[in-house]
């Protein structure tokens, strides 16, 4: 049989970076392993539905390059599914549900719970003074299936609850944690079929896992106590067990949950911001999993090809932001210009840096800029930080050492051999300007920091910065030239 993963998310409005995780995951193995990824859509649960959900979460995973083969697709603004196991979404499939319920019924692996709310808020309450952990309480467990029947067709409301067996151990082997024991006496008798006549999650991921043929369920290890339901339904239901693969938590850089709360955690800020896709991918990868080697920048191709569940880690992954920012600074550096440039564009429009209708006149010179910063950037929003240096063309000096430089006695001499040099300059790129300073400096005697770090000022403001020739021939000739005039006129 060939291998079928899938992931299943109930459509939030967001995509949580542990989502993501898991696709990923999903992505990889069924990629390595010659086979399909599916994606489901689990809204049975009517109460937490979300607008435009499922495009946003498509659109999430189409950025981060994690598409599945199977499932529902956005093609020009419209939803269409594609796989021979559809619909891929279970509030499309509800008629699905009923036969299997109505099986366990019959076979008695199931039973009608007639209980009213109140009955159930007093065994929880009572439950809470014993200091058990609320469950029910197996009321309606013994009773006869043939009166059950009868309420039912008198219009009683009713629930269909799963049978769990009182004291059984179940063992099964996680291809994370390996062999995991669970006793059913610690899962209650879970609800499978709704007053609504909705599935709950439980009844509804074991039917369709089954009839899409899934081989290999993979997840976040809070859906472990889910599991003995799952095992002990598809027993009842006389269908081949799923293997499993829970993944570990991930984690705040505190050892703690990561939380909608406290912490970022929706893919869609991380692309907000400005995070290449393929970095927050070859990150999230390693929040779990460890590849074999040392090297930790790798493609989705080179993970794929390296990953196993054998190496995904029992205990909880660390999303630490300042390592996301290592990697992805080291994937700018290498992204190609123009992609940047234009992922570079809206930050800058947005600030009011650049002005919307001037975006192709500023594409080149952006670019320009981009290429030089690059190796700074953590994330392409920061670009706004770099930009402003280069409009205008007065110099303020606001930092006191900068100002000591500035002042020191050498400097009018400075500008006056520089200005001089580059107003009669014919090139002014990089290179160029680079010759004129070793002219200076063998006329003048002037070198070192009292060269290099005055003329930045001059030029800047500032002590520090980018390459200082290829800043200067981006600012250009007119506007380096005035920058220093007027320094030497206001300060020196
Ligand atoms: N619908 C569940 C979720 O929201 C799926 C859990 C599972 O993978 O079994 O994550």
């Amino acid at each position: 049989m060939s291998n079928r993963v899938r992931f299943a998310p109930s459509p939030t409005g967001y995509v949580h970076v542990g989502s993501l995780r898991t696709a990923l995951y999903d992505y990889m193995f069924a990629r390595k392993h010659d086979g399909k990824y599916v994606l489901r859509i689990e809204d049975t649960d009517r109460t937490r539905l979300v607008d435009d959900a499922i495009e946003n979460l498509i659109n999430a995973f189409e950025w981060a390059g994690i598409m599945h083969d199977e499932g529902p697709f956005f093609e020009e603004g419209k939803m269409v599914q594609r796989g021979d196991y559809g619909s891929y979404i279970q509030s499309e499939r509800l008629d699905t549900y009923r036969p299997y319920v109505d099986q366990l019924l019959e076979s008695g692996h199931a039973y009608y719970c007639f209980c009213s709310k109140e009955r159930l808020d007093e065994v929880r309450a009572k439950n809470k003074e014993k200091g058990i952990i609320s469950g029910y309480d197996g009321h309606c467990r013994d009773g006869s299936l043939e009166e059950a029947k009868k309420r039912v067709a008198a219009g009683e409301s009713y629930v269909v609850r799963l049978k769990m067996p009182e004291d059984r151990e179940l063992v099964f082997e996680d291809m994370v944690r390996g062999t995991v024991k669970m006793n059913t006496a610690d899962s209650d008798d879970q609800v499978l079929l709704k007053a609504d006549g909705f599935p709950t999650y439980h009844m509804a991921v074991v039917v369709d896992d089954h009839l899409m043929g899934i081989t290999h369920m993979i997840r976040g290890e809070e859906w472990l106590p889910s599991t003995p339901k799952q095992i002990i339904l598809y027993e009842a239901l006389g269908w081949p067990q799923p293997k499993y693969a829970h993944l570990p938590n991930i984690l705040n850089t505190e050892k703690k949950k990561l939380s909608k709360r406290h912490d970022s955690v929706a893919v869609e800020d991380f692309k907000k911001k400005g995070y290449l896709p393929e970095a927050l991918i070859n990150f999230l990868a390693l929040v779990g999993w460890s590849p074999e080697g040392e090297e930790e920048i790798m493609t989705l191709e080179e993970m794929t090809k390296q990953f196993s569940f054998e190496r995904v880690s029992k205990s909880g992954g660390v999303f630490d932001v300042q390592k996301l920012n290592w990697m992805n600074n080291q994937y700018i550096k290498n992204a190609d210009d123009d992609r940047l440039t234009d992922l570079a564009m809206p930050y800058l429009v947005e600030s009011g840096i650049i002005n919307e209708d001037g975006l192709e006149g500023h594409f080149d010179w952006v670019k320009k800029i981009v290429s030089l910063v690059k190796e700074k950037l953590e994330y392409m929003a920061q670009i706004t930080d770099y930009v402003p240096l280069f409009i205008g063309d007065v110099v303020e000096i606001t930092d006191d050492s900068a100002m000591e430089m500035i002042k020191l006695d050498h400097v009018p001499t400075l500008i006056d051999a520089l200005v001089g040099k580059f107003e009669s300059a014919e090139a002014f790129d990089a290179p160029s300007v680079k010759k004129l300073f070793k002219e200076v400096q063998k006329e003048t005697g002037i070198k070192g920091k009292n060269l290099f770090m005055c003329t930045r000022i001059a030029v800047t403001g500032q002590e520090h910065g980018s390459d200082l020739m290829e800043t200067i021939a981006i600012l250009g000739k007119d506007n380096v030239v005035k920058r220093m005039t007027s320094v030497k006129e206001n300060y020196c």
